[in-house]
C-alpha cells in the first residue's frame, strides 16, 4: 500500500520518525522522485532493492543534508575518505544540486547502499523538502538516506508524486510507503555522475549539469567512462523504458518514414517530435521542446502519458548532437534500447 501526502510540516516529521524506525519514503527531488530510506540501516536499505526489483549490487545513491557552515569535507568525512580537491571544489559551486560524486568509501560504511563497492556515491539534493526531510532526519540519528529512482527496475523514472502512488500501489509491505508531494521535478532527469574515486574525473552518466562549466570549476577534464569506470545501472543498455516500444528517428527522416507507416500501425503509434515533423494523424502527439532543459523536465511525464494500452511504439525524434541535450539523448537511447 501507498499513501499520499503533501509535505507538510507534520508529513515530513512523520516521514524522518518512519526513517528513523527503518521505513521507506517517496521522497521529491529536484532530479527525480527517489525511494528513500536510512543510508546506514542496512535491512532498510535491503527493502529498497526489493521494492524495486533492483539487483543488489547494483549501488544506491547516498543523499545528504547541506551543511549549515557549508563545510562539505566534515559533512562528507562520515562517508568518505580521500576527496580530491577539485571534487570539493565541485561540492562547493554545485551543492545541493544534480550532481553526485563517486567517491572512496570509507571503510564499514553504507555497504549494503554501496552493493560492497569500495565506492559511494553521494548528492546533495537542492529540493527543499529533501533538505527539510534530511534536517528532520539527522535530528533523530538518520545521517542520510540512500535512494534510487522511485520505480521499478529499468523503468521510467518519476516526476511527480501520483507516478511514485502507480509505481508502488500495489507495494506490499507491513507498512504503508508514505509518499511526499514536493510538485513536479524541476530537472526532470537524473543527476550527472561523475567518478571522483580516481586521479582525474570521469563522466558515468550525463543529466543536465554544463560540463564545460564544472571542468572550469575543478580545473580538470573531465574523461569518458572506460572500462575501469564503476558499473552504473543508469548505464545499462536498456533503462528508462515505457511498456510501449520506443523507436528513435531522426528528424530529417521523419516525414518519408512515417509517410511509409500503414495506417494501421500509425493507429497504434504514438509522436514526440518538434512541431514541424509532428505527424497528425499518429494515435497521440506531444510537441517536443526546442529548449534541453525545458525537454528534460517534461520527458519522462510525456514517456508515461504516451504509454497508453493501445499504444504499440512511441515515436520520439532523435535529439541535435549537441552537448546540451546530452542527458536527454542518453535517457532516450536506453529507453530505445
Ligand atoms: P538510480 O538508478 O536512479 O538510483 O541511479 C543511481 C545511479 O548511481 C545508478 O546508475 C548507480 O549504479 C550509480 N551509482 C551509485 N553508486 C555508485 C558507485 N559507487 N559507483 C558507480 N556508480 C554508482
Ligand atoms: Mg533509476
Amino acid at each position: 500500500m501507498a499513501l499520499l501526502r503533501d509535505a507538510s510540516p507534520e508529513a515530513i516529521a512523520d516521514a524522518a520518525q518512519r526513517l528513523a524506525h527503518g521505513g521507506l519514503i517517496g521522497l521529491p527531488t529536484e532530479t527525480v522522485y527517489g525511494l528513500a530510506a536510512n543510508v546506514v540501516d542496512d535491512d532498510a536499505v535491503r527493502r529498497i532493492f526489493a521494492a524495486k526489483g533492483r539487483p543488489a549490487d547494483h549501488p544506491l545513491i547516498a543523499h545528504i543534508a547541506a551543511p549549515e557552515d557549508g563545510d562539505w569535507a566534515r559533512a562528507l568525512a562520515p562517508f568518505v575518505t580521500g576527496v580530491p580537491p577539485w571534487a570539493l571544489a565541485a561540492a562547493r559551486t554545485f551543492w545541493p544540486g544534480p550532481l553526485t560524486l563517486v567517491l572512496p568509501r570509507r571503510e564499514g560504511a553504507c555497504a549494503v547502499a554501496a552493493g560492497h563497492l569500495p565506492t559511494l556515491a553521494v548528492r546533495c539534493p537542492a529540493h527543499p523538502v529533501a533538505q527539510s526531510l534530511l534536517r528532520a532526519a539527522s535530528v533523530l540519528g538518520v545521517p542520510g538516506v540512500a535512494a534510487p529512482s522511485a520505480n521499478r527496475f529499468g523503468r521510467v523514472s518519476p516526476t511527480r508524486a501520483q507516478h511514485v502512488l502507480s509505481e508502488f500501489e500495489a507495494h506490499q509491505n507491513d507498512e504503508a510507503l508514505l509518499i511526499l508531494d514536493g510538485g513536479v521535478c524541476d530537472v526532470g532527469i537524473e543527476s550527472t555522475i561523475i567518478d571522483a574515486s580516481r586521479d582525474h574525473p570521469v563522466l558515468l552518466r550525463p543529466g543536465m549539469l554544463d560540463l564545460a562549466a564544472l571542468e572550469q570549476v575543478m580545473g580538470q577534464a573531465i574523461a569518458p567512462a572506460d572500462a575501469a569506470a564503476p558499473k552504473v545501472s543508469g548505464s545499462l543498455a536498456s533503462h528508462y523504458a515505457p511498456r510501449a516500444r520506443v523507436v528513435l528517428v531522426d528528424t530529417a527522416e521523419w516525414l518519408t518514414l512515417w509517410t511509409q507507416l500503414p495506417e494501421r500501425v500509425r493507429a497504434h503509434t504514438a509522436a514526440y517530435a518538434p512541431a514541424p515533423v509532428l505527424p497528425t494523424d499518429a494515435a497521440q502527439t506531444r510537441a517536443m521542446p526546442a529548449d534541453a532543459a525545458a525537454c528534460a523536465h517534461e520527458l519522462f511525464a510525456v514517456l508515461r502519458d504516451l504509454d497508453q494500452a493501445s499504444i504499440e511504439a512511441i515515436w520520439v525524434a532523435r535529439p541535435a548532437p549537441d552537448p546540451a541535450w546530452d542527458g536527454v539523448r542518453d535517457r532516450l537511447q536506453r529507453a530505445a534500447a
